[in-house]
């Protein structure tokens, strides 16, 4: 045999580079259900489903094009429960000239392959290339530059991509972002659109009862399962927003609204990140539809910022200082992460809303993530690796590369400031500017202190006034302490003496 082709189940694109030439006559690929992989974190059961079944469609493809694929099941009495090991198991049995395999996503896989290079000269890792910007370009553009802004990256992807470009190089429409204009509320009874959904077939049902009986302790409902799984489905759903909800995306694209899920959100990025959908094509069909005057320039930019920038950048940054990168913690946080990040058992609506849906549905969208839980866990000083697992645990799109610049530097501002020339942190009038949680919840956003205060304000201040020293001289902070100064001296004690009490009643397990 010739190449051995190591698949993995987010590389599942007949276009990524171990594939590239690859000969059904003298080639064979090893796809493996590798109990590892659910386990390392908690993930959740629906996250474990999507994968599995997918990956398990994807081989159900290659096979229909001539493909022999050694397809290693989840309850294989033989599977030894890792990659490597399956790997190594396929490699004894086959012997192949070469093992193939596209370069992981995680360190933690990347770095393992890289030991096991060692001990087998066969094995060939090859770049992933399915985006738009390589780490090695990345480190270039980052060599010598004093701070690191995803805004100057994202203006070079724009110059070097050309999306929303004129010929004359300069962005269209004059900005190189509309972030002013993506910032509205959802007024009340506005309509939201329809989401499309995905009934499981045989194999997802299959899978499914698999990860009832083998991850039953793991947090996350089951039921309901309801994600695309196959490059059609994926499409499907990415064709239903691009007519229905990317035109409102950049309006209404960070509000938060009680017990609407989806707002005008794609929900394309679990399978985007598994290899369903490919980040450039639908970066291009938006620049089209905005070309063909579908959609407002604010929604085009908007949705593009995300995937050419956000997504491309953080990536940049996890290859540029992992594997260090995962232990900073910059504010020195030690609380543990509450339960009711687990069970959504809390008292505050918005964490309520929040934590719920994702329990139900693997899924926040991007505001709820950064405002509303994550917000939290800055304010309250959880330990940064704590609050990283959940994330990687709990969401259907979170893979390390991505989860973690984005909970660690995003979130807690933890890396010292790559993801945000200051701290994503607010009290409780965010959350009411941008959503309806507020009315129906049990505490008042308007009070500070008291059983009846939402807890979000004076974990605010708090959280301002014990980071005096490191956040004091930043100028994007500048008007927030100017704020503290003027406040009276006994509204600042009453304040930190209630956000003193919230925290002892952190630690003490209570609920808020
Ligand atoms: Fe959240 Fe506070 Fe609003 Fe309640 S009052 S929903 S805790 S922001």
């Amino acid at each position: 045999m010739r190449n051995l082709i190591l698949l993995l189940g987010d590389q599942l694109d007949t276009a990524i580079s171990s594939l590239a030439g690859a000969d059904p006559a003298q080639d064979r690929i090893l796809m493996v259900e590798a109990e590892e992989e659910g386990r390392y974190v908690p993930h959740h059961p629906q996250k474990i489903v999507f994968i599995l079944s997918a990956l398990r469609h994807f081989a159900e493809g290659l096979r229909g094009r001539g493909f022999s694929v050694d397809y290693i099941k989840l309850d294989d009495p033989a599977n030894s429960g890792s990659l490597d090991g399956e790997l190594a198991r396929a490699r004894s049995r086959l012997q192949p000239e070469r093992i193939l395999l596209t370069e992981p996503g995680e360190w933690r896989l990347l770095d393992r392959f890289r030991q096991r290079q060692a001990d087998w000269p066969e094995l060939t890792l090859l770049p992933d290339e399915r985006f738009f910007c390589s780490a090695d370009w990345f480190a270039n553009w980052a060599a010598g530059r004093k701070q690191l802004r995803m805004e100057f990256f994202y203006r070079e992807m724009r110059r070097r991509s050309g999306l929303l470009m004129t010929s004359e190089g300069q962005p269209e429409g004059g900005s190189w972002n509309f972030d002013q204009d993506n910032r509205k509320a959802l007024p009340a009874g506005h309509p939201v659109p329809e989401q499309p959904h995905f009934p499981m077939d045989a194999i997802t049902c299959e899978v499914a009862a698999l990860v009832a009986a083998r991850f039953a302790d793991h947090y996350g409902q089951l039921e309901g399962f309801d994600y695309p799984v196959t490059h059609a489905d994926a499409e499907a759903l990415w064709q239903r927003f691009r007519q229905q909800a990317l035109a409102r995306f950049g309006d209404y694209q960070d509000a938060m609204a009680v017990d609407q899920r989806w707002l005008f959100h794609a929900r394309i990025a679990a399978a985007l990140n598994i290899g369903l959908l490919d980040p450039r094509r639908v970066c291009l069909d938006v620049q089209a539809d905005w070309q063909a005057g579908l959609i407002p320039l604010n929604a085009a930019e908007g949705f593009i910022r995300q995937i050419l920038g956000w997504r491309e950048y953080v990536r940049g940054i996890y290859w540029l200082l992992m594997p260090e990168y995962a232990e900073r913690n910059a504010f020195g946080n030690q609380r543990d992460l509450p339960a009711f990040y687990w069970t959504g058992k809390t008292r505050m609506r918005c964490m309520q809303q929040a934590i719920g849906q994702t329990l139900e549905h693997a899924y926040a969208h991007h505001i709820q993530r950064l405002m509303v839980t994550g917000n939290f866990a800055l304010l309250a000083g959880i330990e940064p690796k704590q609050i990283c697992d959940w994330y990687l645990a709990v969401y259907m799109d979170a893979f390390d590369w991505v989860e973690l610049p984005n909970t660690l530097g995003m979130v807690m501002h933890a890396d010292g400031g790559y993801l945000g020339s200051k701290p994503y942190c607010s009290s409780g009038q965010y959350i009411k500017r941008m959503s309806d949680y507020c009315g129906g919840c049990s505490y008042k956003v308007s009070e500070q202190t008291g059983a009846r205060a939402c807890p979000f304000n004076a974990l605010y201040w708090h959280f301002v006034m014990r980071h005096r020293e490191q956040l004091g001289s930043n100028p994007r902070m500048a008007m927030v302490y100017r704020n503290l100064q003027r406040m009276p001296e006994a509204k600042q004690q009453a304040l930190w003496q209630w956000g003193e009490h919230l925290l002892e009643r952190l630690d003490a397990g209570e609920m808020l």
